[in-house]
């Protein structure tokens, strides 16, 4: 979708920032400019088998997170079923990147930038998923004790 941007509401924005009001005309409107590929019997053929790529994956995911068939390996992991069978993948930049435990406030080394939200001793000691914090077993929790 193609979105039209008034230049009264960038004045605002500008005087926002404490900048001066912008000097082109009130009528200028900016467009963004998408270059979208040339369809083809190829691209159709790519895109077609993407949307199913993707569907199935999604599928299998949700059949997975039904049947939880590596419940021992995800609770090895400190996973919940969520971040263990949807986001499996993990995406980050490849940096070995340092970040804090949520719980005990350890610094713990990642090898990319994609880091947990616990360490596994606090995971195992709370019932916490390492990668999102929540409840391991996806149950609602409203207490919680760091040093329980
Ligand atoms: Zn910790
Ligand atoms: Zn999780």
């Amino acid at each position: 979708m193609v979105k039209l941007v008034d230049t009264q509401v960038l004045g605002t924005c500008v005087e926002r920032r404490g900048g001066s009001s912008p000097s082109w005309p009130t009528n200028l409107r900016i467009v963004m400019k998408v270059k979208n590929p040339i369809v083809d019997a190829v691209s159709v053929t790519r895109n077609t088998d993407m949307a199913k790529y993707i569907s199935d994956e999604g599928v299998r995911h949700a059949l997975e997170f039904m049947t939880d068939p590596r419940k021992k390996k995800r609770l090895e992991n400190c996973e919940c079923k969520t971040c263990f069978y949807f986001r499996s993948g993990r995406i980050g930049g490849a940096a070995m990147t340092s970040a804090n435990c949520g719980a005990c406030n350890k610094d713990i080394m990642y090898s990319s930038t994609n880091v947990d939200q616990v360490c596994k001793p606090c995971g195992i000691k709370h019932e916490l998923c390492v990668r999102c914090g929540g409840d391991v077993h996806m149950r609602p929790r409203r207490i919680f004790k760091p040093d329980a």
